[in-house]
């Protein structure tokens, strides 16, 4: 019991913990649930995609490299379990490209007349790779490679300037011209799942239904979307690497210790950014940790909760102070 418990606040703190259980269920609008399910599970997506808009947006200036952001969440046929997939590409035509999940109004997505159920065919006259093609492939890296190249197709358009879309809706096809912005790293999929967990995988930020449902409020949400873009952002380790598991061990932890302070610290600067309220971290570590914290230190992938607050009392006091952003301290 109090093992399980550690793997699962491990997520949160450790960079792209794998769990599998999470990245094989369905995410989001899924049928099961019908179609009230459905759309409360769109409002939700919608949220999620808000937060992380406006951190990605007025983190910019903070962020090396930039990301052409467009306000927009994709799914793809892949993402969905295969006894629904038949009602997707009856509904939403995701046989044929991915599809837009939902549009954030004001963003380039929405003024370039994108809404939610648009299905992507091609980009600049480049078609999109079979999603049924990627779907049917069984070892989950791989598709999951797949359908990254196919976002990053669209994101690799985007960075030469406003893209000729053409695409799929209510079944006619008609041309669109989407712009981005330029902004930090801020890939974003909901997951349904009942673990409350969310988790960076080095190019995507996986946040699951029942954390969405554990945090208070938007500022809850922008520190766990915060840490986890922060992760992505940095570049740290995509998967459980080596050191991952020596530190499992108690062995070579700082690093990664250093790693999950830097993703606090950061994402504080993205909240701050974005004007989000900064005195919600702690208080949110405390109850999502405070009644794991009894793992000892040397079996931990990352600081005791009592570290963290004190890395992020600091963060705060420096950003308040007006003092920029230093990495690995
Ligand atoms: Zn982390």
């Amino acid at each position: 019991m109090r093992r399980a418990a550690a793997l699962l606040i491990a997520g949160l703190l450790w960079p792209a913990a794998p769990l599998p259980a999470i990245e094989a269920k369905a995410p989001p609008a899924a049928s099961a649930a019908g179609e009230a399910g459905e759309s409360t599970l769109r409002r939700a997506d919608l949220r999620v995609a808000k937060v992380a808009y406006r951190l990605a947006l007025a983190g910019r200036p903070l962020c090396p490299g930039a990301w052409p952001l467009t306000g927009m969440l994709f799914h793809h046929l892949a993402e969905y379990e295969v006894k629904d997939r038949p009602l997707m590409v009856a509904r939403y035509g995701l046989d044929r490209g991915p599809g837009v999940l939902s549009v954030i109004a004001g963003s380039p997505a929405a003024r370039a007349g994108l809404v939610a159920g648009d299905v992507f065919l091609a980009v600049n006259g480049a078609v999109f790779p079979s999603p049924s093609e990627i779907a049917g492939i069984r070892e989950r890296t791989v598709w999951r490679r797949r359908l990254e190249a196919t976002e990053r197709q669209l994101e690799d358009a985007l960075r030469q300037g406003p893209a000729e879309l053409l695409v799929l809706r209510g079944g006619s096809e008609l041309r669109l011209r989407l712009d981005s912005l330029p902004a930090c790293l801020g890939r974003i999929r909901l997951a349904r799942s009942d673990q409350t967990n969310a988790f960076a995988t080095g190019t995507y930020v996986v946040m699951t239904t029942s954390m969405l449902d554990y945090v208070r409020n938007d500022d809850e949400l922008a520190v766990v979307l915060g840490h986890e873009m922060a992760h992505d952002i940095l570049g740290h380790p995509a998967t459980r690497s080596e050191e991952g598991v020596l530190a499992g061990l108690g062995i070579h932890a700082s690093n990664i210790w250093k790693r999950e302070a830097d993703a606090d610290r950061f994402g504080l600067r993205l909240m701050a950014a974005a004007g989000y309220d900064l005195d919600a971290a702690i208080p949110f570590w405390r109850r999502y940790l405070g009644k794991f914290d009894w793992f000892p230190q040397i079996f931990r992938s990352h600081p005791s909760l009592g570290a963290r607050e004190r890395i992020a009392a600091d963060e705060i006091a420096a950003i308040r102070a007006g003092q920029p952003w230093r990495a690995g301290i």
